[in-house]
């Protein structure tokens, strides 16, 4: 039912529509307070409307403008933080999350969420540390005298910096002076802690003798930052950690190494390519470690220091170890997810990331194919499983390729951007890769109990592009 407005005087009032049918309906799932706000909101929108009207009246509708109300505060009332399908075979992807955590983390965060035993000792009733068990975990696991855990990466590099070289010089290779991620450039982060940064060798070249040089009374750190993101090819020449290490012993100051990705265990035993484990880089001399709780680690969001106590233990002390550490969902997901690192064996089946990147090309193979018959004839012939290769992410074995399984789509009447976006407004969203004018599934990433869904916004998709 429609009627005809022609002036602004003539726009119904938020009361009026309050007493709608409708309205009580939408009231009583938002509350009184939002559905004003969004129909008041709505009728300023017609007012204007109204105004700028030069072809006559504007036809209104009580219903349809309701009904629009209850979309809007539908929409709103969506958490902005949705779970999503990740197709684009990359484990390690930030923009989405980084890792899915495994069930014990996730069962960890849940148990934690009421009050808990923070900062409380049982036995005394007084009290207690923050970290608990967790830097032990840490200790026994990387062989480290001690461990802090902080809130990322970031803040563990910013926290060691500021504690042990602030108002002094840290001596950083050219080679390693890269932006990694988004906003993570080395420079502005050791100039934010502090501290101030020496640059030395050249970017592709960089020796024992270039930072034996720069060594004066001012120097305390030789900072050592893996290249995550990028690579250095031909005619280069970086120095050891042992050599790195030696010559800051030697001097009386601090090797410290951001590890960026820092693996706990030798990713070689499950077929992966090897990268040096915490422990390692620890046992070749370096003082001081930072690396991240959601790369190939594969637990929350987290930066975790190891090192030498006579080092750690200040950066705990230091105030800003306050602002930076962590909260007790990550503490608690974190300490669950180094738990399983003392069964390697079962790790493949319990740490999602690691299922993910040990899972066998015939398994994916199957399970492509599985996809792919369960589309009706019509749909299927427009989408092909076939071989690929793809990246670990999250600055882990850079430019390292991983061999995957792909289902790629031809949508046939629809660009690749249209069909990418409705598979991104699919319910959860499934987020594709992209390669040569297709758009690739990529099943190093889709765990199994996804095909169903999948297959249904497939489904949709492909029905959509045929018309
Ligand atoms: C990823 C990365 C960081 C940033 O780690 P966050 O945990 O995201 O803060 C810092 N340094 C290196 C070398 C990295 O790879």
């Amino acid at each position: 039912m429609y009627t005809f407005i022609y002036k602004a005087a003539d726009v119904p009032s938020v009361q009026r529509l309050l007493e709608h049918d409708k309205a009580a309906l939408i009231v009583a799932q938002y509350g009184h307070a939002r559905c004003v706000t969004h129909i008041r909101r709505g009728l300023e929108g017609l007012r204007r409307e109204v105004l700028a009207q030069a072809n006559g009246p504007v036809r209104f509708s009580a219903d349809a403008f309701l009904e629009k109300v209850n979309e809007r505060l539908a929409a709103d009332a969506q958490s902005s933080l949705r779970p999503v399908i990740n197709a684009t075979g990359i484990p390690i992807h930030t923009n989405l999350g980084r890792v899915p955590l495994a069930a014990e983390a996730i069962a960890a965060i849940n148990a934690v969420a009421a009050y808990t035993t923070l900062e409380y000792d049982l036995e005394t009733g007084e009290r207690g540390t923050r970290e608990g068990r967790l830097t032990d975990l840490l200790t026994e696991l990387t062989g480290a005298e001690a461990a802090l855990v902080v809130n990322n990466n970031a803040a563990a590099v910013v926290l060691a910096l500021n504690t042990l070289a602030r108002d002094r010089d840290v001596v950083v290779s050219r080679g390693e002076l890269a932006e990694i991620g988004g906003s993570f450039r080395i420079a502005d982060i050791i100039a934010r802690s502090g501290a101030r940064l020496v640059e030395v060798g050249a970017t592709n070249k960089t020796r024992l003798q270039d930072y034996a040089a720069a060594i004066d009374e001012d120097v305390t750190v030789l900072l050592r930052v893996h290249p995550s993101n990028y690579r250095i090819e031909g005619f280069t020449e970086q120095v050891t950690r042992e050599e790195l290490s030696q010559l800051a012993r030697e001097k009386d100051i601090v090797a410290i190494e951001d590890l960026g990705s820092g693996a706990l265990i030798d990713l070689a035993q499950f077929g992966l390519p090897a990268e040096p484990t915490v422990r390692d880089v620890l046992a070749s001399g370096m003082d001081v470690i930072t690396f991240s709780g959601d790369k190939l680690l594969g637990g929350p969001q987290a930066g975790i220091i190891v090192g030498k106590t006579a080092l750690v233990e200040p950066m705990r002390a230091n105030p800003l170890y306050r602002a930076l550490r962590p909260d007790k969902l990550s503490i608690a997901a974190l300490e669950a997810t180094l738990r399983l690192y003392h069964d390697p064996d079962r790790l493949p089946e319990r740490l999602p990331l690691l299922r993910m990147m040990t899972t066998p090309l015939e398994v994916l193979r199957e399970r492509a194919a599985r996809l792919r018959w369960s589309l009706p004839a019509a749909l299927r012939a427009r989408v092909a499983t076939q071989d690929d290769v793809g990246y670990t992410g999250g600055g882990a074995l850079p430019r390292q390729a991983v061999a995957t399984v792909v289902l790629a789509i031809d949508p046939v009447s629809m660009s690749i951007d249209t069909a990418a976006k409705t598979l991104r407004e699919n319910t959860p969203p499934v987020i594709a890769r992209r390669a040569k004018g297709r758009l690739l599934l990529d099943f190093r990433t889709i765990a199994p109990s996804e095909l169903q869904t999948l297959s249904d916004a497939l489904r949709r998709l492909l029905t959509a592009a045929s018309r």
